[in-house]
């Protein structure tokens, strides 16, 4: 699941909560992923599902880069919109949606680069060589 789902399918089950992955009643949007994919919503090790998520970003709303740390990475930028800007998890997941779709085109690129074009079924099928 993407982390952008998950925030989504999270946000269904519990009210919005700021400061913290959960406040007791509601979930932050990373507290809302966790939940959504089994975890308790203050399991910290939220980037474990998503490893993609350790990229350097501007903040989409006041612009200072976020999410280089390969700690916290993208996790770090979700918490400072959710708890920073109080945007709701819904609009969250959206702007994760948007960095996930670059991430799978920067990929796929990735692994198209190299591969003999006459055979496009065969490229960026993983071996275990
Ligand atoms: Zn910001």
């Amino acid at each position: 699941m993407r982390l952008s789902e998950a925030i989504r399918l999270g946000a269904m089950l519990k009210p919005q909560a700021f400061g913290d992955y959960t406040d007791g009643i509601g979930t932050c949007a990373l507290g809302a992923a966790n939940e959504a994919i089994g975890l308790s919503a203050n399991d910290d090790e939220t980037e474990g599902p998503w490893p993609f998520i350790a990229i350097g970003l501007p903040c989409p709303s006041c612009g200072v880069t976020l999410g280089a740390d390969p700690e916290t990475g993208l996790g770090e930028m979700v918490e400072h919109l959710n708890d920073y800007h109080r945007w709701t998890r819904e609009v969250i997941a959206d702007f994760v949606e948007t960095i996930e779709a670059q991430h799978e085109a920067s990929m796929a690129k990735d692994s198209a680069a190299g591969c003999d074009e006459s055979q496009p079924v065969v490229c960026g099928v993983e071996t275990n060589n």
